[in-house]
């Protein structure tokens, strides 16, 4: 069999915001960021529990058009062990697209193809269950997409710049 090459995921950095102070933070990774995302809405974050750092501090990274910016929706389950959540961004900037490359190589694209892969692979199910996977892509924030004058249907330019108003 053809070992599959795994795509690279689109995200260049993980920020979460703190819920007292509103500043970004950085997160060093994405297993960090997964953890966070996990019980986000039980355990929202806040500066106090990264060391030495307090809402005093000024913030790691500004919410500006520098970037393009994509919102998680919170309590996405942390991946189960041995597999990987990936998102891939589409050329056009309109949509992410959710995967997992599960243990044995193999990327997924939805629940019934995971139902499938445990048919397939029943020595899984004790490590792996359905509802530990989530195909709820990120919003992406269009104000903070380029788009010309001619509204948002427009093509997007993959270069970012300063939005104006309208
Ligand atoms: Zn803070």
């Amino acid at each position: 069999m053809q070992k599959s090459k795994i795509p690279k995921d689109s995200i260049g950095a993980f920020a979460v915001q703190c819920e007292k102070c509103f500043k970004w933070r950085l997160v060093p990774t994405k297993e960090e960021y997964e953890t966070i995302r996990d019980t986000f809405i039980e355990d929202p974050w806040c500066c106090e529990k990264r060391p030495n750092v307090t809402c005093d501090d000024p913030g790691d990274i500004e919410y500006d058009t520098s970037r393009l910016w994509i919102i998680d929706k919170p309590n996405i389950p942390k991946p189960p062990p041995d597999t990987e959540r990936i998102l891939i961004m589409r050329r056009d900037l309109s949509k992410l697209d959710v995967s997992y490359i599960m243990p044995n190589g193999k990327r997924l694209r939805s629940s019934v193809e995971i139902e499938k892969f445990l048919d397939a692979y029943p020595e899984y199910r004790d490590k792996i269950s359905v509802e530990k996977f989530a195909f709820t892509p990120p919003k992406i924030l269009e104000d903070m997409v380029p788009r010309n004058s001619e509204g948002r249907n427009s093509s997007r330019t993959k270069k970012l710049k300063t939005v104006e108003d309208d």
